[in-house]
């Protein structure tokens, strides 16, 4: 797709392009919320494009922008959102554009405004669908037995927690609860020694789905609004004791942290890749054939409390094993149905290189190998005071198409009785 740039300045490595045009809800300050799309370092304020008759062309209601969620837009499905995508390209690039004139009214600096949850969440699954995640921390759990024998025949998850799902930049307090010492045959109770992030994709679901009837992987992307970046907090110690038999429970529970932009499937369309051969071939419910992966740069920094900000990886989307398609088909394979809003996150996203490791759990080794930081510090795992910081983006030709970051602060925890 080639396009011109846009009048607006917008540096080449703002993650922001006009090929991209995520979706978000803001506030000014003082303001209500509403929905707003960011390009390069400025929000275009919706409410206010309409109003100043810049949409007229588009035939959504303009209600759904003055929302404080993006779930009444998205439920006016796709046609809508890709028409809403034109004309916002068109008012960005045309030298002629009437925004021009008025965009000291409809763009808002980034900076100057307050980012909240994009989307009232109803239902949260998380997948596990890294073959190099799930091999590395199978060897930590059960080094005689990394990878379970199912792995390879369906995309394992969990159904995780919505109401903790939280906006980047939400702190997130240390979780307490039971942990088994080491060697010890009863547990004791104690705020987590291991408190880990994940980094993961989220899709956010753009159409309802029938109970009982399943959405076939032909069909899943129908059924996708788009894209946000996931850390998924864990507490290693609290989910050592409790995993078995009915997998995570309360070490996922407490804070899962969503970047503030959604990124729609259409701007993700061109960074579509295939992802690794899967053998032996799932059963037919589950085969895919085509570029169902998407290319997109990840990283996780950590940034103690007045020091600098350390990276600690890097790895690529492209690698997961199950595709979102295939979690799709599998999660409704029941009949279990989907709703607008809802969030299936891939699993945390290591890869096959050095540094490529999406948590410190494996980094770490289980937290027998402490990483060094750029100021002289090491971890193991988080301390209290420690942000952690996560960005993707897809590189075009002269231009990216980036998430932003999702930022969460470690404090400590609650006090109790
Ligand atoms: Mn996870």
């Amino acid at each position: 797709m080639i396009q011109s740039a846009s009048w607006l300045a917008i540096p080449s490595d703002s993650d922001f392009s006009v090929h991209n045009l995520p979706y978000g809800i803001f506030s000014r300050e003082g303001g209500a919320p509403g929905v707003g799309v960011a390009i390069g370092e400025w929000i275009i304020d919706l409410t206010a494009a309409a109003q100043l008759g810049l949409l007229t062309e588009w035939e959504g209601a303009v209600s759904v922008f003055e929302q404080s969620v993006l779930n009444d837009f998205i439920a006016l499905g796709r046609p809508a959102w890709q028409r809403l995508r034109a004309i916002l390209q068109q008012l960005l690039m045309d030298e002629e554009s009437p925004l021009r004139a008025v965009a000291d009214r409809v763009l808002v600096r980034q900076t100057e405004a307050r980012m909240h949850l994009p989307v009232r969440i109803g239902d949260y699954t998380d997948f596990y669908s890294s073959l190099e995640h799930a091999t590395n921390v199978g060897k930590l759990f059960r080094s005689d037995n990394p990878l379970m024998p199912n792995w390879k025949h369906l995309p394992v998850a969990y159904h995780g927690r919505a109401s903790s799902v939280v906006v980047s930049g939400t702190p997130v307090h240390r979780p307490q609860g039971q942990i088994l010492p080491a060697g010890a045959e009863v547990p004791v109770f104690s705020p987590t020694k291991a408190l880990d992030y994940e980094l993961e994709l989220g899709f956010i679901i753009g159409k309802d789905s029938a109970l009982g009837r399943p959405v076939t992987a032909a069909e899943a992307e129908e059924y996708l609004f788009g894209c946000v970046l996931v850390n998924d907090w864990s507490a290693r110690d609290i989910q050592r004791w409790e995993y078995q038999p009915l997998g995570p429970f309360l070490s996922k529970n407490f804070a899962t942290s969503i970047s503030p932009w959604v990124v729609t499937l259409d701007a993700l369309a061109p960074f579509r890749t295939k992802g690794p051969l899967q053998e032996p071939a799932p059963l037919p419910y589950l085969q895919t054939s085509g570029a169902f992966n998407f290319d997109l740069d990840l990283q996780v920094a950590i940034q103690p409390a007045e020091q600098p900000e350390s990276t600690l990886c890097r790895t690529n989307a492209r690698y997961l094993y199950w595709n979102v398609r295939q979690q799709l088909a599998h999660h409704t394979i029941t009949g279990c149905n989907m709703k607008v809003g809802d969030l299936i996150a891939t699993g945390t996203i290591s890869g096959p290189d050095e540094g490529s490791n999406g948590c410190l759990l494996e980094l770490t080794q289980g937290g027998t190998r402490p990483v060094a930081l750029e100021g002289g510090e090491q971890r193991t795992y988080l301390l209290d005071g420690d942000e952690v910081v996560m960005r993707g983006y897809a590189s075009g030709n002269g231009y990216r198409i980036g998430f932003g970051e999702v930022r969460g602060m470690i404090l400590p925890a609650a006090e109790l009785f």
